[in-house]
């Protein structure tokens, strides 16, 4: 997930990619298209909080480094839900939500690099960087000041078809099963990437939050060879989060119960956006121990100097990840047989499955199925 406002996009819609060429630009061949733009269709919401409703888009020419993606399957994070709700203000209507997008490549722009039309692929939060800044080059795509997120500025999966550039779009590995897939490339790399940056297999790993992302995030862990402690507020998901891989479950309620894990983690991973006793999970950092928040909660976290100073221990964040590192975690995956508990809604129930979420009953991740009606 991401808060960043900036857009590729400068045009008054908010819907056209720059970087667009007429299609008479567009080499024959390799720009191959599987039907015509009238085939477009969206779950569009056109202001915030108003039900989506399935419409014909116009995605405009293609990119000359973007390709063309048929929509088959796109997961649904809790970052769609916050955009369609305009919670942190950055939401432009009319929107099309959904960036846990897998499907097949049906068109290539000119300029695209490595993928061919008809190739397994997978989008998530970014679909677009501009290649040239110092992050970029350093291979931080996820850090460009211009970074294209999917859902703002840009029309996401709940479609017939979606845009990227070619850098964002993402061969998935043969073993992963492309139904399933979908939310590794939000919600599956945004706790990869903290894993791999901070810990080390033989360290003590605890994950705030057993949801959509928390989930994830114990399989993760618990494949890389962490010691795995799970704090979730729900008594129900305790059996639950062994069974992801979990060495032990605590409430993350529990003031008492957490801080007798005082002085025991490398590393703790927030996934939730819900207040917590900061203070006490604090503690539970070893020295040199780092809480790292990827759960976009609203109100500031307070932390005390001191527990910071004596022991050493470090605050920090970060959103999704390079596009890197996201190959990395979906070779992890298919390696390590890594994947999200998910329930399925058929796409035109997209409504229904919006409810769903944010009535935080789904166990653990909604998959959206692609059934529009053929043209
Ligand atoms: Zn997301
Ligand atoms: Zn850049």
């Amino acid at each position: 997930m991401s808060t960043s406002t900036q857009n590729r996009d400068e045009s008054a819609s908010g819907l056209k990619q720059k970087q667009s060429v007429s299609t008479s630009a567009v080499q024959p061949g390799r720009s191959f298209r599987i039907g015509g733009e009238a085939n477009y269709k969206g779950w569009v919401a056109k202001a915030a909080k108003q039900p989506m409703l399935l419409e014909t888009v116009d995605l405009g020419p293609l990119g000359a480094e973007d390709v063309e993606v048929a929509v088959e399957h796109c997961g649904l994070c809790h970052s769609d839900l916050s955009v369609w709700n305009n919670e942190w203000g950055v939401s432009q209507y009319p929107a099309v939500l959904g960036h846990e997008v897998t499907g097949r490549v049906t068109a290539v722009g000119p300029n695209a690099k490595r993928l061919e039309v008809g190739q397994r692929v997978g989008v998530g939060w970014g679909s677009g960087s501009c290649m040239h800044c110092h992050q970029c080059m350093s291979g931080s795509h996820h850090l460009c000041p211009q970074v294209q997120a999917t859902i703002v500025g840009h029309r996401g999966g709940f479609a017939t078809h979606i845009r990227s550039h070619w850098a964002w779009a993402f061969p998935l590995p043969e073993k992963l099963n492309s139904a399933e897939a979908g939310p590794l490339l939000c919600g599956g790399v945004t706790v990869f990437a903290p894993l791999v940056m901070y810990a080390k297999p033989t360290q003590r790993v605890g994950i705030i939050g057993i949801g959509g992302l928390g989930h994830m995030a114990v399989k993760f862990a618990a494949a890389y060879g962490c010691h795995v402690t799970a704090f979730t507020s729900s008594e129900s998901k305790f059996d639950e989060a062994k069974s992801f891989g979990a060495n032990q479950v605590t409430s993350s309620r529990d003031s008492a119960a957490i801080k007798k894990l005082g002085g025991s983690f490398d590393l703790l991973i927030s996934t939730v956006n819900v207040k917590l006793d900061w203070d006490a999970m604090i503690g539970t950092l070893a020295p040199n121990g780092r809480l790292h928040v990827v759960g976009a909660v609203l109100e500031p976290i307070p932390v005390s100097a001191f527990s910071l100073i004596m022991q050493q221990r470090r605050p920090s964040g970060s959103p999704i990840a390079s596009p890197v590192t996201i190959e990395t975690m979906l070779d992890f995956a298919s390696r390590h047989n890594v994947a999200p508990q998910t329930e399925h809604f058929p796409m035109s129930n997209i409504n229904e499955a919006f409810a769903r979420l944010e009535s935080g009953k789904a166990r653990y991740r909604i998959v959206l199925d692609a059934d529009f009606p053929s043209a």
